[in-house]
């Protein structure tokens, strides 16, 4: 498709000669056909078409298409939310009985879905921390261990995964690397030309950008070779007796087989799908991707600086200062910029950054990230206001913590406003 750039704009859909110029919602459930042998031909995945959206919707499929080339991809699908994404990009390879590797550096909403919810359907991960060496990254591999999960930049640890490090420990244990590319976009990071396997998004955040739909997407690289590890991954490599006894690698390659399989499969069983009213909502906000991430990227960077010099400010949390303990990595897989997500400490505690919270204007109060405006949250009175200060430490969350998200406003704006609270902090 060319560049970045006009990948954002003009990606996935190309409309023929007289056909509308902006991508069409198809909001219709179903299609019609004028035979039955044409439409067993589709449900027999013998020739490509719609039959019904929870499996496939042409607007969905022009946007997972778009993602699917910035990432650099060779197959993708939208989901309902990220979580969703998180969801079936490991359990389209895990079942009862399998073992994840994860970073602990991750989305809460993941690390539950790991900790909890899938340890409840008999699949159990160990956390390794994102700066863990090589051989305790080995260490944490059992022979059931089907893949590898970690977050290009955690969400809100702002820790930066070495995914180099990640992708050659998967790979010589034989297992794909799963990444979470949701905070930098492919804009400013693409995991596959580091390794990774498969990629996902919450697009919820600011791929979707300006805060108005829930949404995920699953994109796969097409590079690793399913029927190399057969015994790994039956679901695969052997026939799927739900789906007429289909070998998804063989029929498909090792450039479809994942999709098709979380398609014809996960999405028919799970339904998560996005509407396609969003999948249109969510292709207008990546029409600007490139043009927004660079001023997230701006942003984020001048309110760090400006945090990090601030009397008032104990600490500050973001890979693009040179004292993070994350810059070097930042460097080397996103030397354009991260993300406009930067954490920092209030100093004088909790009490102090409540008042800091208050005094707020500009920035205002969401259990939100990346989004255009700028937004604030004190995890410690708002989604983790049921722990404790020594809880909150152990997790660590500090109750003086402030997780600021810079929107797309004048740099000086979110300054004077950050300067006038933090004074009545
Ligand atoms: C928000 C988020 C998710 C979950 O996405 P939803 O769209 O809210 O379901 C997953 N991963 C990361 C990094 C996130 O920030």
């Amino acid at each position: 498709m060319g560049t970045i750039e006009t990948t954002c704009v003009q990606g996935g859909y190309v409309p023929g000669d007289g056909e509308p110029r902006q991508l069409p919602i198809v909001q219709s459930t179903t299609f019609k056909y004028d035979t039955s042998e044409h439409m067993g031909r589709l449900f027999d995945l013998e020739e490509d078409g719609y039959f019904y959206t929870r499996l496939q919707n042409p607007t969905n499929d022009a946007v997972a298409k778009k993602i699917c080339q910035l990432e650099g991809g060779s197959a993708a699908m939208l989901t309902s939310s990220g979580q969703a994404a998180t969801f079936f990009s490991l359990f389209n390879i895990c079942e009862c009985g399998d073992h994840v590797v994860a970073s602990s550096a991750i989305y809460g909403g993941s690390y539950n879905l790991l900790a909890h919810t899938m340890r409840k359907m008999g699949v159990e991960a160990t956390f390794v921390s994102p700066t863990c060496t090589r051989e305790e990254l080995d260490a944490a591999f059992r022979p059931n261990t089907k893949c590898v999960f970690g977050e290009t930049i955690a969400n809100p640890a702002l820790a930066v995964l070495d995914i180099e490090l990640f992708a050659s420990a998967a790979h010589d244990h034989g297992v794909p690397l799963i990444v979470d590319n949701t905070f930098p976009t492919p804009v400013n990071c693409r995991p596959i030309e580091w390794g990774a396997d498969i990629v996902t998004h919450s697009t919820t955040k600011y791929m979707d950008g300006h805060a108005s739909c829930v949404g995920g997407a699953i994109v796969d690289s097409g590079n690793f070779d399913w029927m190399a590890h057969a015994d790994k991954f039956p679901g695969l490599t052997q026939p799927d007796e739900s789906y007429h006894g289909i070998v998804y690698a063989k029929r498909f390659g090792n450039a479809g087989a994942f999709i098709t399989k979380a398609t014809s499969q996960l999405m028919r069983d799970f339904g998560s799908i996005q509407s396609p009213q969003n999948a249109y909502l969510l292709n207008i906000g990546l029409e600007s991707l490139h043009v927004r991430m660079p001023q997230h990227c701006r942003n984020g960077q001048a309110a760090a600086e400006f945090l990090s010099a601030h009397p008032k400010v104990a600490s500050v949390r973001y890979p693009g200062l040179p004292g993070d303990r994350y810059h070097g990595l930042a460097q080397k897989y996103m030397p354009h910029g991260t993300c406009g997500v930067v954490s920092f400490d209030v100093a004088g505690g909790r009490a102090a950054a409540e008042r800091f919270m208050r005094a707020l204007r500009l920035c205002t109060i969401e259990t939100h990230v990346a989004d255009s405006r700028t937004c604030c949250l004190h995890p410690a009175s708002s989604t983790h206001r049921q722990m404790t200060d020594e809880e909150l430490v152990a997790a660590g969350i500090s109750p003086s913590m402030v997780r600021l998200s810079c929107g797309l406003e004048g740099t000086q704006d979110i300054l004077d406003d950050l300067a006038q609270a933090l004074e009545q902090a």
